[in-house]
């Protein structure tokens, strides 16, 4: 697993620069558009930031990783920064109970590219999310399988949609984790933010 650092200019709409509570999860999502690279994914949070502060509509989103059709992993936001990735105006008693009122505030995400309308992953875009989420796993120490999550579980959002459709396969992507964590001998979970 290859990570390119891409990150965004710091801007409200997108890179707010706040620190980080303690991260307590990952959430995993889909980019909502089929066929697009984690480049143009990355581009697109990066151009938010020509929106006007006066525009009442104006989008909020990021998110810390996307991993791409051919398994590429672009880095947007630090690892000690938030994202906009899973705000709402509600949240599951779940969400809250494990992340408090503002799940923002203590997790990680990570957008999957996908190429179709199903949102089914390529094998390579499902093996460097199953690599990355074990690193973040381990460096941030959390819970297992409890510390994975999806937009879903944490809003309801039909996000990412073919983990909504096929819950038998988030359940894999976590066992895939729990293997893939193996493999990363103890010591080795470094990360530069
Ligand atoms: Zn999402």
């Amino acid at each position: 697993m290859n990570i390119e650092k891409r990150l965004l200019t710091i801007n409200p709409f997108s890179r707010p620069g706040k620190k980080f509570s303690p991260v307590k999860g990952v959430v995993v999502h889909w980019v909502g558009n089929p066929g697009t690279s984690a480049l143009q994914n990355r581009n697109y949070f990066e151009g938010l930031k020509s929106q006007s502060m006066s525009n009442h509509k104006a989008t909020f989103a990021s998110a810390h990783f996307i991993v791409g059709l051919p398994g590429e992993v672009i880095q947007c936001l630090p690892l000690d920064e938030m994202a906009y990735h899973v705000g709402a105006k509600t949240y599951t008693p779940e969400a809250i109970s494990r992340f408090g009122q503002y799940p923002n505030n203590c997790t990680i995400g990570i957008e999957l590219c996908y190429p179709a309308r199903d949102g089914k992953f390529t094998p390579e875009t499902w093996i460097s999310a199953v690599e990355l989420t074990a690193y973040l796993v381990k460096l941030f120490r959390l819970e297992m399988p409890a510390g994975i999550w999806t937009h879903h579980g944490i809003t309801r959002k039909e996000c990412p949609k073919y983990f909504v459709e096929h819950p038998e396969a988030f359940e894999r992507f976590k066992l895939d984790t729990d293997i893939a964590m193996g493999e990363i001998p103890e010591g080795e979970e470094k990360w530069t933010y």
